[in-house]
């Protein structure tokens, strides 16, 4: 049995039932990060909400199908990895270049997730771009067949005028904009509406791997058309990015896989909000740019930072200060506090006057279902966790008054799992089975790389012993679930 949720499509501009191509199965695309340096609090927000909306769904009774990408290869990246190499570096060299700086921020961007409980496990697929270049090859080839793609001096263009949708996802007005012209950047204003560029022919001082077109690289948005495709199929549940993504980058993307297809790509599109740093736009410059280790270093715990950012809704603007921190902490402490309590036996001091009969039992379920109707619509957390904290304050009082039974503690308990199962905050402290086999297979997998063959096995077999079954995926990622 699956709860229905609804959420915002930015495609129809209105909260729409989310309704699986499959029954049960949800197939969710989330863009995942350029890695040429550490991420901000305003990426890990992204991250936070998609992470959140995955945990929705799986505790209302579906399998989620997550794909997540790592950009790595795009402007950004090349800019930075090649600046210290010499003018006439080979290609092999460049490609070493570019493949430890994303190596090191890949590692950097897993360690930041982890810590704000999401683990890398929790993932189906996590493609890298370099590892399908077949396949976005194969991708621009099907849109040159259909006459949607042109190649020019070694690049090759995507023909918007081509598409007629194209433009539904950012209701960009086509009417009186200059069409035609075309674009090398992977990153431009709507008021350029352009022909962009899906392969970019070779430039001195880059890497390049070789195509029909001559040698060159992908453009970045049909690395996400290509994994996605690929990965979750021609007709996918819901695709996610942040509101910088709708334009033109999600607008890129239909445009590819839909003029190949012929058909909807994404049924759903769903876009998180910014976020703000006391009240202005995270810049260098003004001194307001934070990673997740610069909070660590203030003494922030990461699980607070998360609670933070969920306490607020996805779709509103979050002003990011210190002293909200103060509060999610407070909150969190109060969860915490009363799930110690439920799991106490405490003999009540009893006695006091009772003003109005509450049967506890019947307000969990009560606190249940208003949890579930405000997650289900468009994930409206700060009502869910609303839900929470009003029958954190009837039981406590009650519990004051006349002792809580063991039965009635058990119910509490079980809400808090379950509300804990998506937001990750007020866990019971013993059960540390996730991060305890998350550690367990990022040690395999450094056994793996260092050929240690058979300490990887004897870590599969640990885990085996303790009912944990290990999956190796063909894109390199590894998934685990209890026997
Ligand atoms: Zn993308």
């Amino acid at each position: 049995m699956t709860r229905p949720i609804h959420l915002f499509n930015t495609l129809s501009r209105r909260v729409e039932a989310v309704e699986p191509l499959t029954p049960g199965v949800l197939t969710l695309y989330t863009c995942g990060p350029t890695v040429y340096n550490f991420a901000h609090i305003g990426n890990l927000r992204t991250f936070l909400f998609q992470d959140l909306l995955k945990r929705t769904f799986q505790r209302a009774g579906y399998e989620v199908r997550h794909c997540m990408n790592i950009t790595d290869v795009e402007d950004k990246i090349i800019r930075d990895s090649q600046k210290e190499l010499p003018e006439g570096a080979d290609n092999g060299t460049r490609h070493g270049a570019m493949k430890a700086l994303t190596d090191r921020y890949t590692q950097a961007f897993f360690d930041d997730l982890e810590a704000v409980a999401i683990p890398q496990a929790s993932f189906t697929f996590l493609p890298r771009a370099t590892d399908y270049l077949p396949q976005m090859i194969a991708l621009i080839q099907r849109l040159e067949a259909k006459g949607l793609a042109y190649a020019r001096e070694g690049s090759v263009y995507y023909r918007i005028a081509g598409l007629p949708q194209y433009g539904c996802l950012a209701h960009l007005d086509r009417e009186g904009m200059q069409v035609g012209t075309s674009v090398d950047a992977d990153e431009y204003e709507r008021e350029s509406l352009s022909d962009f560029v899906l392969w970019k022919t070779f430039k001195p001082g880059e890497p390049s791997w070789a195509s029909p077109w001559g040698p060159g690289r992908p453009g970045w948005h049909i690395e996400c058309s290509a994994m996605g495709m690929e990965l979750l199929g021609e007709r996918i549940d819901i695709h996610s990015g942040g509101v910088d993504l709708v334009f033109p980058h999600h607008e890129n993307e239909i445009a590819q896989s839909e003029g190949a297809t012929g058909h909807t790509w994404v049924n759903h599109w769903v876009h998180g909000e910014f976020l703000l740093v006391e009240g202005e736009k995270m810049s260098k410059s003004l001194g307001n740019f934070y990673t997740l280790r610069d909070l660590q270093e203030k003494g922030i715990d990461p699980i607070t930072f998360r609670y933070a950012i969920q306490s607020n809704h996805y779709r509103k603007l979050y002003n990011f200060s210190f002293e909200g921190l103060t509060g999610a902490r407070n909150a969190l402490e109060r969860l915490r506090t009363f799930r110690k309590r439920m799991e106490g036996n405490f003999e009540s001091a009893g006695g006091g006057e009772w003003k109005e009969a509450l049967d506890p039992l019947r307000r969990i379920a009560q606190a249940r279902e208003d949890f579930w109707t405000a997650l289900s619509d468009d994930l409206n957390t700060p009502e869910a966790l609303a839900a929470i904290f009003t029958l954190v304050s009837d039981l406590n009082a009650q519990d004051d008054r006349a002792a809580l039974t063991r039965e009635e503690r058990d119910a509490a308990l079980a809400f808090l799992d379950e509300t804990n199962a998506i937001f990750a905050g007020w866990p019971h402290e013993e059960a540390s089975l996730d991060a305890e086999v998350a550690a367990l297979i990022e040690a395999r997998k450094a056994a793996k790389v260092a050929k240690n063959w058979a300490e990887s096995d004897r870590i599969r077999d640990q885990l085996k012993a303790q009912g944990i079954l290990l999956e190796d995926r063909k894109d390199g990622s590894v998934g685990w679930k209890k026997a």
